[in-house]
Order: C-alpha cells, then sequence, then structure tokens
C-alpha cells in the first residue's frame, strides 16, 4: 500500500513536533508494509515570509492530491500585527475551507501514568474518555461581515457568527455516530438562551436526534459546559459544539490530559483528513527543545486509524506513547516530582516512542 502525505510544519514549534510525527509516520509505515510518500508544503507565517501568502493556490492543490495532511502549528508574534487575512492563521482557515474539513474530532483520554499531571484531582481525571466533535468550517471564524472601521474618534469591529441547518446537520450526526461505537451519549453545547445561531443549533440537533434513538442527547449551556468540565468530566461522553465553542472548550479538556501538548486532532470531511496536535506554535517555548511532541504523534496515529484504516498501527504508536511515559519520560510541560521521572527534549521524547513502536513489531528489527 502506498500512501501520499503532506506535510505542512508551520512556524514555532511546528516545525519541531512535526519532526517526531515524521519519524513516528515513518517507522509504522515501515514496520506495517505501508509505502509513505512524503512532500511538504509550506503554510502560515513561513509561507507568508517565503511567498508573501499564507498559504498558495499550489500548496492547496498539493494537499487535496494527498491521502492525508499532517499539520505542525501555524502563527506567531512576528505577523502578528498583519491585516487578518494576511495572518498565519488565515492559511489553515483557507486549507480547512477548500478541503471542506468541516469536522474536528479531539479525543481526551488520559494516560494512566498522568493522572497526577493534570492540575485536577487523580479521582475526578481517572477514566476520562472524552470526544469533542466540534464544527470547523463555519460560525464566527468563517462569516460575513467582519471588519474593523473608524467611527468618530475610536474604532468600532464587527464578526458574524452564522450557521445554516444543513451545516449544523452534518456535524451533528458525526457526533451521533461517534456515539453509537461509544457510550451512546451526546452532549450538544450552545448558547440558545442568548444566540440566534444557537437557537437553530438546537433545533436542528433535537430533529435529527430523531434519527438516532439508540443516542442520549442532552443539552448544555456552554458557560454551564466550561464549569462541568473540570467539575465532573467523565459524565461527558460525545460533546457537540460549534467551532468557537469547540476550540475553547477543547483547549480547557486538553488540560484533563495533563497538558495542551497531549492534545491531537483529526479534522474530516469531503475528501482526505487533516492531522494536527490542538496546540498553536508556542512562540514562548519554540527552538528550546521544551515542546511535547506526543499530541502530534498521537495525532499520527489518528491518521493510520481514521484515513487509512489501520486500527493496529494506530493501536502501536499509542502503545508506543503509553510505555514511554510509563517509564517515567516527561518533557518540562509534564515533568513535576522529578521522583522517578527523567525529563527530557522534544527529540528524545520522539526518539524513545519510535524505539517503543520499533520493538512492537518484531518482524522490523
Ligand atoms: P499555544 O497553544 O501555542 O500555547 C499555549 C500554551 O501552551 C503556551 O504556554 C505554550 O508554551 C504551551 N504549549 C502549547 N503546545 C505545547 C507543547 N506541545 N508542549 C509544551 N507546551 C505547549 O497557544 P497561544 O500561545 O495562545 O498561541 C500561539 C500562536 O499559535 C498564536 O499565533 C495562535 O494564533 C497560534 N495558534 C495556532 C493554532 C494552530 O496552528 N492550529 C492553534 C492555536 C493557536
Amino acid at each position: 500500500m502506498k500512501k501520499n502525505i503532506v506535510i505542512l510544519s508551520g512556524d514555532g514549534i511546528g516545525p519541531e513536533v512535526t519532526n517526531e510525527a515524521v519519524k513516528v509516520l515513518k517507522v509504522t509505515g515501515e514496520a506495517s508494509g505501508v509505502d509513505i510518500k512524503i512532500k511538504e508544503g509550506l503554510i502560515g507565517g513561513v509561507s507568508l515570509d517565503t511567498e508573501g501568502i499564507p498559504i498558495s493556490d499550489e500548496t492547496v492543490r498539493k494537499c487535496k492530491q494527498a491521502d492525508a495532511l499532517f499539520l505542525g502549528a501555524v502563527g506567531g508574534p512576528e505577523w502578528d500585527a498583519l491585516p487578518k487575512d494576511q495572518k498565519p492563521e488565515s492559511g489553515l482557515l483557507i486549507l480547512r475551507k477548500e478541503l471542506g474539513l468541516f469536522t474536528n474530532l479531539r479525543p481526551v483520554k488520559v494516560f494512566p501514568s498522568l493522572f497526577d499531571a493534570s492540575p485536577l484531582r487523580r479521582e475526578i481525571v481517572q477514566g476520562i474518555d472524552v470526544l469533542v466533535v466540534r464544527e470547523l468550517t463555519g460560525g464566527i471564524y468563517f462569516g460575513k461581515p467582519r471588519f474593523i472601521e473608524s467611527v468618530g474618534d475610536e474604532e468600532h469591529a464587527v464578526d458574524t457568527m452564522e450557521y445554516r441547518t444543513s451545516e449544523i446537520e452534518r456535524i451533528a450526526r458525526v457526533a451521533f455516530r461517534a456515539a453509537q461505537d461509544r457510550r451512546r451519549k451526546v452532549v450538544s453545547v450552545d448558547k440558545a438562551n442568548i444566540l440566534m445561531t444557537s437557537q437553530l443549533w438546537r433545533k436542528t440537533v433535537n430533529r435529527v436526534a430523531k434519527d438516532y434513538p439508540d443516542v442520549s442527547l442532552d443539552h448544555m449551556l456552554v458557560d454551564n459546559c466550561a464549569m462541568q468540565l473540570v467539575r465532573n468530566p467523565k459524565q461527558f461522553d460525545v460533546l457537540l459544539t460549534c467551532n468557537m465553542f469547540g476550540d475553547i472548550l477543547s483547549d480547557e479538556a486538553s488540560m484533563l490530559a495533563g497538558s495542551l501538548g497531549m492534545l491531537p486532532s483529526a479534522s474530516l470531511g469531503d475528501c482526505n483528513g487533516l492531522y494536527e496536535p490542538a496546540h498553536g506554535s508556542a512562540p514562548d517555548i519554540a527552538g528550546k527543545e521544551l515542546a511535547n511532541p506526543l499530541a502530534a504523534i498521537c495525532s499520527v496515529a489518528l491518521m493510520y486509524r481514521l484515513s487509512f484504516g489501520m486500527e493496529s498501527a494506530a493501536r502501536c504508536i499509542e502503545n508506543g506513547v503509553q510505555s514511554v511515559l510509563n517509564e517515567g519520560f516527561r518533557t518540562s510541560d509534564l515533568f513535576s516530582s522529578g521522583n522517578g521521572e527523567t525529563l527530557v527534549s522534544t527529540s528524545e521524547m520522539g526518539n524513545k516512542v519510535m524505539e517503543r513502536i520499533k520493538d512492537s513489531f518484531p518482524s522490523s528489527q
């Protein structure tokens, strides 16, 4: 089997964590008989600096032809002053829209050896298994009009939150189908007491729910959900959210897993999938070998599972991560007591996982 993968490493810690993810992608491919062909592409700040735009048509074309895509992260302070359409982040928004990537899946699980790494108590995080299903190509990140204008002696800014029934319906179906393979519980998050888009969201989700009588549905206001995620996260199975609420709640949920550096994600839609860690470019630690590459590596596991249908390869990667954590290796975001823990750099962590994956495929030695 041959798979063409486009790698977009991006900015800040993007290239550092992508290096480790690519090692894992290749070694898993070699061990499981997949011929991984890699092409690189520019996105974000690095694309702005090289090509003057956050993503080129040529890169988008290359991405459309690939079997799957991997992205590190985009953005950084050096590009913050640029107008919105020329910011690095708009490269990612363009890519999501062009590829029709309307679904973002963010599984939040806690590796047993990290039960004490979360700022929450062990008994709260132990056994968490939440899937955030976030709508990714609509809502306030894409709605128009959006502008900043001068009005008298001050400025005035407008963003628009908009959703169509069809956009809500298709993401709701993803959530209900995912729940059918899990604990059959969907909590749909909205702000229906205030927002018109949320009222349409709730009405549409209620209608779609009738097609999935085996799945229970509850609605929760986003402010309550933010509180419940730290009070009792184990109540959640599938969390269905619009674009902005999912962005915010999944960063919050990442702390249940110990660090933002532990949360993988998959963006799926009309054609191929885009896999990326849920974190950003972390300019505060970029270039220092401090970044945790495990979210990026676990995103590769999602690629094997969801794009290539190779569950055993995906498990092999996740087991490799679990073994390395069980042995006490920690990047600085997870390092706490030093008791039984060994502090490792980004590349040392990637190498350890790669070794464990090789060990678990005896035929590759
Ligand atoms: P961030 O996710 O980059 O960082 C938030 C905090 O988490 C920082 O303290 C950072 O050091 C830490 N962190 C993040 N990833 C880590 C990792 N792998 N290992 C260890 N620590 C990690 O969010 P931010 O600081 O708000 O944003 C920085 C830039 O990233 C901005 O330009 C933002 O627009 C961009 N961003 C990009 C994406 C993306 O590419 N998908 C997502 C979010 C933010």
